[in-house]
C-alpha cells in the first residue's frame, strides 16, 4: 500500500468517554464528511459502542448508508435541500430537519405517501444567518401548529458561530435568541423531546448552552475546535485519531543551487538527499501548505520543499539519511507533524485537514 490513513478507533472511543464526564446531556456523534475523513460506518459503530446514543449528518446519504450498515440509533440528517428522497428517509426511520415551510410541505406530503409520521428537529437561526427559521418563524409557528398531527416533534435547534471563542458576547446573545424562541414554541402548546445547541467547542467550554443533547464533531476525534483560541486537543484529554502514511518512492542526492519541484520554487541551500513521498494533493494534502511541515521517518523530521504536485511530494532528508525507497514515513499524526500543524501550515483548519483526505487513501483500523 503506497499510502493510507491510520485510524485509532481507540482513540474515538476514549475521547468520547472523556468528553461525556464533562456534561449530563445525550451525546449525538456527528458523523458527516465521512466521519471528518475517518469512515462513516466504523466511527459510527464505535461511537455508539462508546455512549452516544445519537448520530448526526449533515446529508440524507450519509444517513442511508448508516442504516444501511444495520446501524439503529436515532439518525438525523440535517441538510436536506428541496427535492431529495424523503419517502425512503421515513421509510428507514431517520430523522429530519425543517428550517422552512416550504420544506416542511415537501416532507409531510412524503409522510402521508408512505403512511409514516416524519420525525422532525425544527431549526431556529439565532445569529449564524446560515440555516435556521429566521423571517418565517410566525407563519412557521402557525403551521407547525396546524399541521402537529402529521408529524413528531422531535427536536428544536440551532448552531453557535462564535462558540470556540467562548469569551465572544455573542454566544450569549445566540442563547438568549434560543431560549426566547423556544419559549414561543412551547407557548403553541408544541413540545419537543429533545433541545441541541452545542457543537463540540460549546460542548468543551459552555455548560450553560449543553440542554438536553450536545452536537460532538470535531472533538471526538481528537482535535481542538479552536487551537488559537482553545489551546489544542491536549488541553481536553484528547487524543488525534488520524495518522497518515505513505512510503518514499525515491530517494536520490541532489546539489546545492538545484531547483525542485513545479516551478523551482525552491532552491536547495545545500547538497542533500530528497525523498519523493507517493502523496500529493489530489490525495488530500493541502498544495498551500509550506516547509514548516513535512514527514516523519526513522532520521527525524524531513520538511517538504517546492511545491505538493497531484501525487507525491518531495522532502529534504537530509545529507545523511539513510532512508531508502519503500520505507513508509508518517505524513501527519502519530509521532510526525501534527494535524494542527499542517493546518496551520496551509493557512486552513483542522477540520479541513481531515475531511479533505481523499477517498483513494484507504482507512485502516
Ligand atoms: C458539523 C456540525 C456540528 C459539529 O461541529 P464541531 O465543531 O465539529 O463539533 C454540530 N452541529 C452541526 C449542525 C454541524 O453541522
Amino acid at each position: 500500500m503506497r499510502a493510507f490513513a491510520q485510524i485509532d478507533l481507540a482513540a474515538i472511543s476514549e475521547n468520547i468517554v472523556s468528553i461525556s464526564k464533562r456534561t449530563e446531556s445525550t451525546i449525538l456523534a456527528v458523523v458527516k464528511a465521512d466521519a471528518y475523513g475517518h469512515g462513516l460506518v466504523p466511527v459510527a459503530i464505535t461511537a455508539v459502542e462508546s455512549g452516544a446514543n445519537w448520530l448526526g449528518t449533515a446529508l440524507l446519504e450519509e444517513a442511508i448508508t448508516l442504516r444501511e450498515a444495520g446501524i439503529e440509533v436515532p439518525v438525523i440528517a440535517w441538510l436536506t435541500p428541496p427535492g431529495e428522497d424523503f419517502e425512503r428517509a421515513l421509510r428507514l426511520n431517520i430523522d429530519l430537519s425543517v428550517s422552512s415551510i416550504s420544506l416542511f410541505k415537501e416532507i409531510l406530503v412524503a409522510g402521508k405517501q408512505v403512511g409514516i409520521k416524519p420525525r422532525l428537529h425544527f431549526e431556529i437561526d439565532t445569529g449564524m444567518r446560515r440555516g435556521g427559521v429566521l423571517n418565517e418563524w410566525s407563519e412557521f409557528l402557525a403551521f407547525a401548529q396546524e399541521e402537529k398531527s402529521n408529524y413528531s416533534l422531535i427536536g428544536f435547534w440551532s448552531h453557535f458561530a462564535r462558540a470556540d471563542e467562548p469569551l465572544q458576547p455573542f454566544n450569549k446573545v445566540q442563547e438568549d435568541e434560543f431560549a426566547s424562541k423556544l419559549e414561543e414554541l412551547m407557548a403553541t402548546g408544541l413540545s419537543p423531546e429533545i433541545i441541541h445547541l452545542s457543537n463540540s467547542a460549546a460542548t468543551l467550554s459552555r455548560a450553560s448552552a449543553h440542554q438536553s443533547m450536545v452536537r460532538l464533531g470535531i472533538a471526538m476525534y481528537g482535535l481542538s475546535p479552536d487551537v488559537d483560541q482553545m489551546g489544542d486537543g491536549t488541553k481536553f484529554d484528547l487524543r488525534p485519531a488520524m495518522t497518515i502514511r505513505a512510503k518514499i518512492h525515491l530517494v536520490k542526492a541532489a546539489k546545492a543551487g538545484d531547483a525542485v519541484g513545479y516551478g523551482g520554487t525552491e532552491v536547495l541551500k545545500r547538497d542533500t538527499k530528497l525523498g519523493v513521498i507517493v502523496m500529493g494533493y489530489s490525495d488530500g494534502l493541502p498544495r498551500t501548505a509550506n516547509n514548516s511541515v513535512g514527514v516523519f521517518f526513522d532520521g527525524g523530521f524531513a520538511p517538504l520543499v517546492g511545491r505538493i504536485s497531484m501525487d507525491q511530494c518531495v522532502v529534504d532528508l537530509g545529507p545523511d539519511s539513510q532512508a531508502e525507497a519503500g520505507d513508509y514515513v508518517t505524513v501527519m499524526g502519530g509521532e510526525g507533524y501534527s494535524i494542527d500543524q499542517w493546518a496551520k501550515a496551509a493557512g486552513t483548519i483542522n477540520y479541513e485537514i481531515v475531511t479533505r483526505i481523499a477517498a483513494r487513501v484507504p482507512r485502516i483500523y
